[in-house]
């Protein structure tokens, strides 16, 4: 599925089918490595070493993904019969296939999101159960940042992680996508990501990166996390080739997120001329769209004959990313306005 005028596809499905670029591929091949199960490969060493300086925690652990990633980050902090406070659609609750609670006996408590993203403080505080032995034990607050493309509030992360600390509960940030937040919010990243034990954060979104995600927290949780990764099969050897796409990332792409969200909101404004559609105002990179449920199928098989790779279904989400350009957002408002008017 080709545009027959450029030949170029553009993929909005999300923001995980972009392509390392020739740089990217450039420092790949020129990769030191080494075996990482010994410790011995110097560009993952120097990518954990990165992050873990980057999001403001002592050490950090590459991950094949970000699912294994954030599941490491359960297991190491629960144990067997303990639970994690979390989002209803939260990532970590409802995407990771109950990596929880299949692998590590780690009972999920899903709570309401408000419509902002957040989980109301008065119901993560609800959510606490006494020490009784009718309960689990809640154990740790997992919260997620930007969420459904929304960006959570450092005060609110400030809030809600003093309230789980105060109560003896940990904190997880699934932060896949907290550079894009941080770039928003005009602050750093240790900064967006600041209030928690651990964060993952992935390289292969919005990033740029085709493989991985960074696991940050304290030494001897990382210490932890690296059993817990090996027991899951995360452990790789000449991982370098990798690391180098994701060190790469990190030098390289998350400024020009901005980009990424300047074209979301220049789509959304296009968008939200045609009478058919109901666009949401984006945060960062994602526009929601509401569409008619019976124009869903013929309206993704239009864009798709205009080389637009969509999802649509009628609550659309269209993602931005390094591999669309203006010109393409511009290209994507034609092909809709053209679909419409017809
Ligand atoms: C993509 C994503 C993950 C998991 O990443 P994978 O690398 O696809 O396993 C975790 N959390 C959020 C919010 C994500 O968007």
């Amino acid at each position: 599925m080709r545009n027959d005028k450029t030949g170029k596809l553009i993929d909005v499905r999300s923001d995980t089918v972009t392509r390392p670029s020739a740089a990217m591929r450039a420092a790949m091949a020129a990769a030191e490595v080494g075996d990482d199960v010994y410790g011995d490969d110097p560009t993952v060493n120097r990518l954990q070493e990165r992050a873990a300086e980057l999001f403001g925690h002592e050490a950090a652990l590459f991950a094949p993904s970000g699912t294994q990633s954030n599941l490491i980050a359960l297991l190491a902090h629960c144990q067997r019969g303990d639970e994690y406070l979390v989002g209803q659609d939260a990532h970590t609750y409802k995407y990771e296939a109950g990596g929880g609670a299949v692998l590590g006996s780690i009972q999920p408590q899903p709570i309401a999101h408000q419509a902002d993203g957040s989980l109301a403080l008065a119901d993560i505080e609800r959510a606490i159960k006494p020490d009784d032995f009718h309960f689990a034990r809640s154990h740790l607050l997992a919260l997620e940042n930007t969420f459904g493309g929304r960006v959570l509030r450092p005060a609110y992360m400030e809030a809600a992680t003093g309230l789980a600390h105060r109560r003896g509960l940990a904190t997880h940030l699934d932060g896949a996508r907290i550079c894009n937040a941080a770039v928003k919010l005009g602050i750093s990243p240790r900064e967006a990501a600041k209030g928690f034990d651990s964060v993952s954060v992935c390289l292969s979104k919005g990033l740029g990166a085709p493989v991985g995600s960074v696991l940050c927290g304290s030494r001897a949780f990382i210490r932890q996390a690296l059993r817990w990764r090996k027991m899951l099969g995360g452990g790789m050897r000449q991982a370098g080739i990798l690391a180098a796409a994701g060190l790469y990332a990190l030098e390289h792409n998350i400024a020009r997120l901005a980009d990424d969200h300047e074209n979301a909101a220049r789509l959304a404004r296009g968008l939200s001329d045609i009478a058919q559609l109901k666009v949401t105002a984006p945060e960062t990179n994602m526009v929601f769209a509401d569409i008619e449920a019976e124009q869903c199928l013929s309206l993704e098989n239009a864009l798709g004959r205009r080389g637009i790779l969509a999802q649509v279904d009628p609550h659309m989400r269209i993602v931005l990313h390094l591999d669309v350009s203006r010109t393409d957002v511009d290209r994507i408002i034609a092909a809709f306005k053209e679909f419409f008017a017809a």
